[in-house]
């Protein structure tokens, strides 16, 4: 990150394009000035000029670093105003910061990957990484779950994905319409029974708090030890590198030590799904 500048200071970055995901979910395609190498999990600090920063995760391909796409639910002032951003604006990006995915513990391993709503944006980042090792896993099977079809997001892509032949992935939504012809229900009713050896395998878990603490819950239930679960965890940022502890969970700072945690590391904490 900005080796040898102040940690602060933004990286100069153009808006190439918005792309309406669904209703309340757009996502940017932007060129930094300056490249950003991130892994998958780790984020960015997103600055609208005269409005404020932002952490948000990459939900692009790690490999490319010199365009990066940010998919973003507006949900108050900051996303707001990335809403109302134009092509050929221009705002400021620093990063990477914090942990992502410890991928080359995952190696020979069988690995379930749970995504809810926006939480699909950092995963399908890892979900290219972990296409792009393929080789490397035993077996790969991604579960997701949205409120409705309308929302769920990269549709065509998720298409693709069905008929990758090293990839079981189902989908539910919450209340389903005319266009759904898949499950209907929350994302715990498709985790089980799952086909893999829970006992040994690993879980990724992303999505809403609510969301995670009942599939975190569901994951224990069916054997998943608590250092194979690993949770994406959203918390309020200030400085988003490990001074200002506005983002501690227990001893750790989500933006130093996280956001990608296992979840032996925060279990025992109050707060863990705020
Ligand atoms: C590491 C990390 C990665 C993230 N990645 C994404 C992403 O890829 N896409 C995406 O849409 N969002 C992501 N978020 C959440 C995003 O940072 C918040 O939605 C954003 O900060 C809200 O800013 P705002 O000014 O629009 O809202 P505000 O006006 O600050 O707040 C609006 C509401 O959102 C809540 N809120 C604010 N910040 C956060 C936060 N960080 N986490 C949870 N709730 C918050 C507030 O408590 C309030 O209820 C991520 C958060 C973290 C910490």
């Amino acid at each position: 990150m900005n080796n040898g500048h102040n940690p602060y200071s933004p990286i100069k970055t153009e808006v190439i394009d918005m792309i309406v995901e669904t209703p309340m979910i757009k996502t940017l395609k932007l060129k930094p000035q300056e490249p950003i190498a991130f892994a998958a999990g780790q984020f960015v600090e997103l600055t609208i000029p005269g409005v404020g920063e932002a952490p948000f995760t990459p939900s692009s391909r790690p490999s490319v670093n010199d365009m990066l796409y940010l998919t973003i639910m507006k949900v108050g002032a900051v996303t707001e105003a990335v809403h109302r951003l134009e092509k050929g604006d221009t705002v400021g990006l620093r990063g990477p910061l914090g942990k992502g995915y410890p991928i080359d513990l995952f190696k020979d391993k069988e690995i379930l990957v749970v995504g809810g709503g926006c939480g699909f944006a950092p995963l399908r980042s890892l979900m290219y990484t972990l296409f792009e090792r393929s080789g490397e896993f035993k077996k790969l099977l991604f579960r997701g779950g949205c409120k409705s079809a309308k929302e769920l997001l990269y549709k065509h892509e998720l298409e693709q994905w069905g008929e990758k032949p090293d990839l079981d992935i189902r989908l539910t939504v919450d209340v389903g319409d005319a266009s759904w012809k898949g499950h209907v229900g929350v994302v715990t009713d498709i985790l089980d029974p799952i086909g893999m050896d829970c006992q040994n395998g690993i879980a990724i878990v992303c999505g809403p708090a609510m969301m995670m603490k009942f599939a975190t819950a569901k994951l224990s239930e069916m054997g998943f030890q608590d250092p194979n679960i690993y949770l994406s965890m959203e918390r309020n940022m200030s400085c988003a590198i490990g001074k200002c502890g506005h983002c501690r969970i227990g001893l750790y700072y989500a933006c130093h030590d996280g956001p990608v945690l296992s979840y032996d590391k925060i279990k025992g904490f109050r707060d863990v799904w705020a």
